[in-house]
Formats: C-alpha cells, structure tokens, sequence
C-alpha cells in the first residue's frame, strides 16, 4: 500500500504543548520497522500549490499563514503556535492526501501518515487544524476531472465541522460524521449525515451504529472514492474523546470501514486524524491498527481471487 509520508509532517512545540506532534514519526517508524511501509511504496509530498488551496481556502487567509500575520484570536483558535515550518507541515500534509488519494484511484487502497484536519474552514483553522486536506484533495481532483462523486468517512471522535461546511451546498461530495454529540466543537456544522454519540459509547453500541450507516450510505450514494478519517481519538483513555472503544473494538472499527469499501469496489484514502492517547507513542501504536488493517484486507482479496484485483500487486 502506499503511504505519503514526510520528516517535516513532526515541527517542534513547546515541550508543555497539548498536541502529540512526535506521533508522526513515531507511527512511520512503527510502521516500516514491521513491514508495513516498505521505502518503494513511500510517496514524499512536495508543498500544495497555491492555486490548490484556493480552491477551499480564502486568499487572505493564506495570505496570512503565508506572511505568518494572523492576529492572535486566529493563531489561539488554531491551537498551534504559528511558525514557518507549520505553513510548510500544512501544505506537505494535504499534499500527501492528495498524492495519496492519487494513488489510491490506481491502486484501490493508499493512506497518508497525515492529514485529517477536518476543523479547517475556509477562511480559518481552529482545533489544531491548519487547512482542510481532505477538501483540497477533492476540489483539485474534480477540477482535473479525475472524480465526481467523494465520500468521507469521518470517524474522529471529534465533528467534522469545517469539511462538513465546505461541501454543505455539494451533492456530490456525501460527508459522513460519527462523533461526540457533547464533545468538541460546540457548534456543529451540519454534515450529510450526522451520527451523534452519548459520552461513554463501548464497542458494541457504537460498531452496530457504524455497521447500519454505512449500509445505508452506500445504498443510496456511490462514490468514485472514498476518504476514510480513522481518528483513534474514540478509543477509551483518549485525553479528548469521552468514548470507550477497546483497542480490539478500533481494529474491528476499522476492518468494517475498510471491507465495507472493499467490498463495493470503492477506491479509499486513509487519513490519520486525531488522537490523544497518554503518550505519543501509544497513539502511534493506535494509529498503526488501520494500516495492520489495510495491509490484511488487501493480502486477504489478493489470495481468495484467482483474477488481477485493483491493489494486488501492492499489498
Ligand atoms: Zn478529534
């Protein structure tokens, strides 16, 4: 499977900062040093275009996070301190989404050790979000006619406030959101569908809710390609999240999502999202289940079918 992955996807905060930046390159080294991501199937992004971007985010504030001239209430809404080097994370992640989302249309399965940053609107970042890379993906592979029709698949314990404004008036783009109806952001933007969870979930309760929507979205909606934000932040422990997923209830989470998917021919983009585990280092180990995941899926499809599947030759 290929996965984009760049060193500066990690920028340096300070050492009190609530963000778990060392889960970047945490979660690359897991995953190589088990096989996961061997060095051929890494993509390394370059910065997203300007003209990329500005097919969702507005010319001032690029213009802003550009000249580093975001008033202090933008930078506070954000979260993370504004520095060179994060302009230049932002634009390498969404350009490792779409990279990703690129190969994926080839492959039928291809991940980003990024991106997720679904609280980015288009005139503002707030939640630790910078700029929207699942949005931007999608506008740049419409405009090159490369997709119609998208779906995300937003399972980040947290709402997808700013995708799900962007793509409010698109019928082609169906955005899914399962979330903490008490959690973050307060004010909620209305996705396509909007699946509410009561704090406390466990993984019987919140898989059969996962299993009902997902029939139901692909009954009625079928996209070229699907945008898969596996958050690990509903897993129980997580500083953020309020949910009690196990961690066997995340890999059943995940397998669901991604046969689901499979299972409809649907090519599919993950996305890391958020998470906030006790350390960095066990939410790199989270973050790893959907790759583990990915990587089964694909060596599964590959030995049941006599025939070429679209992925095959890339488990
Ligand atoms: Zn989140």
């Amino acid at each position: 499977m290929r996965c984009a992955y760049h060193p500066d996807y990690y920028v340096p905060l300070p050492p009190s900062h609530p963000f778990p930046m060392a889960k970047y390159p945490l979660l690359f080294e897991r995953l190589r040093t088990a096989g996961l991501v061997r060095n051929a199937d890494r993509i390394e992004p370059t910065e997203a275009a300007l003209d990329d971007l500005r097919l969702v985010h507005a010319d001032t504030y690029l213009g802003q996070l550009a000249a580093g001239t975001l008033d202090a209430a933008a930078v506070r809404k954000i979260g993370v301190p504004w520095s060179a080097a994060l302009w230049r994370r932002s634009r390498l992640a969404v350009q490792g989404t779409l990279e990703a989302a690129r190969a994926a249309l080839e492959d039928g399965l291809a991940a980003n050790l990024a991106g997720g940053t679904h609280h980015a609107f288009p005139g503002h970042g707030e939640g630790f979000c910078v700029l929207n890379d699942v949005a931007v993906a999608i506008r740049v592979l419409q405009r090159d006619s490369r997709l119609r029709r998208a779906l995300v698949i937003d399972l980040d314990v947290h709402q997808g406030n700013g995708t799900a404004a962007i793509f409010a008036d698109d019928p082609d783009v169906f955005t899914f959101s399962m979330h903490g109806e008490r959690n973050y952001p307060t004010r909620k933007m209305r996705s396509t569908l909007d699946v509410g969870l009561a704090d406390g979930l466990g993984d019987d309760d919140y898989l059969a809710l996962l299993q009902q929507h997902l029939a139901a979205i692909f009954t009625d909606f079928t996209p070229d390609v699907v945008f898969y934000l596996a958050g690990v932040d509903p897993v129980h422990g997580d500083r953020y999240g309020r949910l009690r997923l196990t961690d066997e209830g995340l890999r059943l989470r995940e397998r669901r999502v991604l046969e689901a998917c499979r299972s409809r021919d649907r090519p599919t983009v993950i996305t890391i999202a958020g998470g906030y585990a006790p350390t960095p280092e066990r939410t790199a180990e989270l973050h790893s289940i959907v790759f583990e995941e990915a990587v089964a899926l694909h060596r599964r499809a590959a030995d049941h079918c006599n025939h070429p599947v679209r992925g095959a030759t890339r488990p």
